[in-house]
């Protein structure tokens, strides 16, 4: 079966009182037991819930792995991903990660002894030379949030299998309608379905694919223990999204690739950033390792006081935090996702006070470009 059809199907048979083709919301904390020791195999609603085992279904289906697992958050993901780890384990991490994932991994997650070094893992070689005895996993976002790196994704997967260590890759950026890790040798996919898997802005949500036996047994394990379960709505609502994802990004691309080539092309803007570009540093390899380049943009605009004229002046592009939703947001990374990176660090990762990042959404393009035109002209 086809990505679409398996975005509508997996996971989703009708259910069997009613015949209801959508999944119901079992909004219910407990389930009565017939007898002392026998029941239907749903006891309590952090341990079991039939609206997130569908979307678990789906996920593991479209990711290829063989199980999925959702949380409250993409946030509450990694955390649980965390710990399978212990004291003393080492860490690789693409160097411009996600600002929440570096605050969790240096703020909190140091404090339980996890060691992290942040690398380019645009380069396979600088991944070999971060190793240490202690080394666990790696950790990947495809491609960086915001300067939109493309890790070596199939060098890196080898080099997980020679060496042993875990390979985790963070997926929310292309979704697996464009990209799937497992298929390059990663054992763990990360979701925050509160951007593209989602869609429409109006879910928080997160999910770890796992490819290996012992990793999904233990995340199952750790998703009742440590309980930052999705809810029974969020999960109906990713579910709901899902369905249209294969439209959603298709849609997304061509809208991305026209506001790059415009951007490209426009006297104010310095530079963009676009894996679809073909003066991408990695496009060659974005194209081999992708099915499309996604619907993120960042370019540079030279200065804090050019970001803000153009942040402060667009009118249908929304300023706003979060990516991945049908409408049109535009955002700061240094002042808001990325705030929680020590400026030092930021300036030496390029992430600029004039640089700008754009979700695209799917309105009409032209609509789009006329609102970023309309404002570079006050820049
Ligand atoms: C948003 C995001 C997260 C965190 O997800 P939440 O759902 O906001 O907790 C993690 N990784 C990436 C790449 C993200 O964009």
């Amino acid at each position: 079966m086809g990505f679409a059809t398996k975005a509508i199907h997996a996971g989703q048979a009708p259910e069997a009182t009613t015949g209801a083709v959508t999944i119901p919301i079992y909004q219910t904390s407990t389930y009565v037991q017939e007898a002392l020791g026998r029941h239907k195999g749903y006891e309590y609603a952090r341990t079991q819930n039939p609206t997130r085992a569908a979307l678990e279904a789906n996920l593991a289906e479209l990711e290829g792995g063989i199980a999925a697992h959702c949380f409250a958050s993409g946030m509450a993901a990694i955390t649980t991903t965390m710990l399978l780890l212990g004291s003393g384990d080492h860490v690789i991490v693409s160097e411009n990660t996600y600002g929440g994932t570096y605050r969790l991994f240096e703020r909190v997650m140091s404090g339980f002894g996890l060691r992290f070094s942040y690398v380019d893992t645009t380069d396979v070689e600088a991944v070999r030379a971060a190793f240490t005895p202690e080394t666990r996993m790696i950790f990947l976002e495809v491609p960086t949030n915001p300067l939109m790196a493309v890790a070596d994704l199939e060098a890196i997967g080898r080099l997980a299998a020679e060496t042993g260590v875990r390979l985790a890759v963070d997926n929310t950026f292309l979704s697996p309608y464009f990209l799937r890790p497992l298929e390059y040798g990663a054992h763990l996919v990360i979701h925050s379905t509160t951007k593209y898997l989602n869609g429409h802005s109006d879910s928080i949500g997160g999910a770890v694919i796992s490819a290996r036996a012992d990793d999904a047994e233990r995340l199952g394990f750790l998703q009742n223990a440590a309980g930052a379960i999705i809810s029974p709505m969020d999960a109906w609502l990713v579910l709901r999204g899902i369905k249209t994802l294969s439209v959603r990004m298709e849609r997304h691309e061509k809208n991305a690739r026209c506001v790059a080539q415009f951007l490209t092309e426009h006297p104010k803007v310095r530079r963009v950033h676009y894996p679809g570009l073909p003066q991408h540093p990695q496009h060659e390899r974005a194209r081999d390792l992708f099915s499309g380049f996604g619907g993120m943009i960042s370019f540079e605009t030279g200065s804090l006081a050019a970001a803000r004229a153009l942040l402060d002046n667009v009118r249908l592009c929304a300023l706003a935090e979060s990516l991945g939703g049908v409408e049109t947001l535009i955002c700061h990374p240094a002042s808001m996702t990325h705030a929680s990176v020590p400026s030092e660090q930021r300036d030496r990762l390029g992430i600029t006070d004039g640089l700008v990042r754009i979700s695209v959404g799917i309105e009409d393009v032209e609509d789009i470009i006329a609102d970023l035109d309309a404002a570079l002209q006050k820049v």
